[in-house]
């Protein structure tokens, strides 16, 4: 990518790349610099619909290839990106803001492995024989792709979180309809571009690059798309989901991760845990430790080691060694920060490090890794997603506070636990309102194939993505009944 002469980006629809009905386009913009690097086409309405069209006019080629075929379509895109990885590495770091070295090498060689995954799970997509009262009847059912899929995704992982649906949703049989951040669509046009040259049938995976509030949602509410997925806050969710009325739905909206340390936890390992949880991606992730829970009697100790770890970051230009975090990427979150931050303090929080943005870096977006004490149950910080390098602490009494303030927030991803003692692993775990619990590690420990979502009752989703579980999730069960007779 030239800094000098930004390219103008087109869309990726049926097959061909093309401008936008309007011929308009948008600045991409790199957040640590704030540099244009590129012109994206700013689709329609039109635009979107005329992808959902492609879509469906070449839905029943992706479903009629066999799974051994698809499988080896998933092979040879992961391929394809591999040998492009150093290239993708670095649109990823300069379209996200997160540092190339630290961890955006590291999203490029997951995603790769996500359509290996898909790949090596959807050969083991087996139906079931039912027996029944029925002497004649034989019954089994089996798995067919849902039609055409609408897929939004967010800034935050730019490549992983697409691969998380694109990769089950093509292995499973569907035709994708795309909508990217526009925050980070170069790198989604650069996905696309490996699409291509891994021989994805023209049409069967379909990007529109523009406005979430206009081609999003034209693809989750136009009747051509058969499914939703989508990755991205609770009340834009939940607006999709009133959108999509009728659709099955898969929805990741994030959470609200409480880390709760008991007395007897590793203090050296729970504090360099939470601190990776709440920095990594400069917190810009759904699993992200968003509050330290801490017991009265090990409070100070704990403060005082995530000091020193939140001092150990390297906040600076995503693209140097040794860089381990980066700017925000987009002035929404960064403001955020801005106002969780100024109602925490109202509420009576203490700023132990941090707590301001890194402006001297070259951008407005850099955010220096915070550490806040004594935050109150009543600040939108228990209440929301920072979405910032934030470890907020809360003390308490005893487990009964411990789990009234986690379970409190509203939103159930992710949480994690530290102790020593397996029985509070057990007992405490089971009772902390979370689709994980990492006991004893980051709240973001997750691997591909782990069911990853929200619990009932909360805020934070609906389905589970993840290995097998995203296939079917993506794919409809069916059944057939044979009459013997
Ligand atoms: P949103 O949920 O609003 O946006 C996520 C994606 O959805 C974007 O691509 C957005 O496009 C698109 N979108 C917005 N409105 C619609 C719509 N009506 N129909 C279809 N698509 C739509 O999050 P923001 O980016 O505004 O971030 C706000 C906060 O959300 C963050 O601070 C964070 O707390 C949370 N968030 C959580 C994520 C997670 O992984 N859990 C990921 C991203 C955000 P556009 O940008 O054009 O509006």
């Amino acid at each position: 990518m030239s800094s000098q002469q930004p390219q103008q980006l087109k869309m990726y629809i049926d097959g061909k790349w093309v401008a936008s009905e309007s011929g308009a386009y948008f600045a991409a913009e790199n957040p640590a610099t704030l540099a244009t690097i590129a012109y994206l086409a700013e689709g329609t309405r039109e635009d979107a619909r005329r992808a959902v069209a492609a879509a469906g006019k070449h839905a029943t080629e992706i479903a009629g290839m066999s799974i051994w075929e698809r499988s080896r379509l998933c092979r040879r895109i992961a391929d394809v990106m591999e040998q492009r990885s150093a290239e993708l590495a670095q649109v990823l770091s300069q379209d996200q803001g997160k540092p190339l070295y630290a961890e955006a090498e590291y999203e490029v060689k997951s995603a790769i492995e996500g359509f290996r995954e898909a790949s090596e799970q959807i050969k083991w997509l087996e139906g079931n024989t039912i027996p029944v009262e029925n002497g004649n009847k034989r019954v089994f059912t089996f798995r067919q792709p849902r039609g055409v899929y609408a897929v939004i995704t967010p800034w935050n992982f730019p490549l992983n979180i697409p691969v998380e649906y694109l990769a089950p949703g093509l292995a499973a049989g569907n035709a994708i309809v795309w909508v990217p951040a526009p925050t980070t669509s170069v790198i989604a046009i650069k996905l696309a571009e490996c699409f291509e040259a891994a021989g994805v049938p023209p049409g069967v995976v379909n990007l529109v690059t523009g406005p979430g509030p206009v081609v999003g949602d034209e693809i989750v509410a136009h009747p051509g798309t058969h499914a939703v997925g989508f990755t991205g806050s609770p009340q834009t969710g939940e607006h999709i989901a009133r959108r999509a009325a009728g659709k099955p739905l898969l929805l990741e909206l994030g959470g609200n991760g409480p880390t709760v340390i008991l007395e007897d936890a590793d203090l050296e390992l729970a504090a360099a845990a939470t601190a990776s949880g709440a920095f990594f991606n400069a917190g810009q992730v759904c699993s992200a430790t968003e509050r330290v829970l801490v017991h009265r009697r090990v409070h100070e100790p704990i403060a005082d080691l995530l000091v020193a770890q939140a001092k150990k970051v390297q906040l600076g230009d995503p693209l140097a060694r040794g860089t381990t975090m980066g700017p925000l990427n987009n002035r929404g979150v960064a403001d955020k920060m801005d106002r969780h931050l100024e109602d925490g303090i109202k509420r009576g929080a203490r700023v132990l490090f941090g707590g301001e943005r890194a402006r001297e870096l070259g951008s407005e977006l850099f955010y220096r890794p915070t550490v806040l004490d004594n935050v109150s149950a009543e600040s939108f910080i228990n209440y929301e997603e920072s979405f910032g390098p934030l470890a907020p602490l809360m003390e308490f009494e005893d487990v009964d506070e411990a789990l009234r303030i986690a379970n409190s927030a509203g939103l159930g991803l992710v949480a994690s636990l530290f102790t020593r003692d397996i029985r509070s692993a057990y007992r405490i775990g089971e009772k902390l309102r979370a689709g994980i619990v990492n006991v004893n590690d980051t709240s973001n420990y997750w691997e591909l194939h782990i069911p990853f979502g929200g619990v009932s009752g909360t805020r934070s989703g609906i389905g589970r993505l993840g290995g097998k579980h995203t296939i079917m999730e993506m794919s409809d069960l069916r059944t057939i009944t044979i009459d013997l007779r």
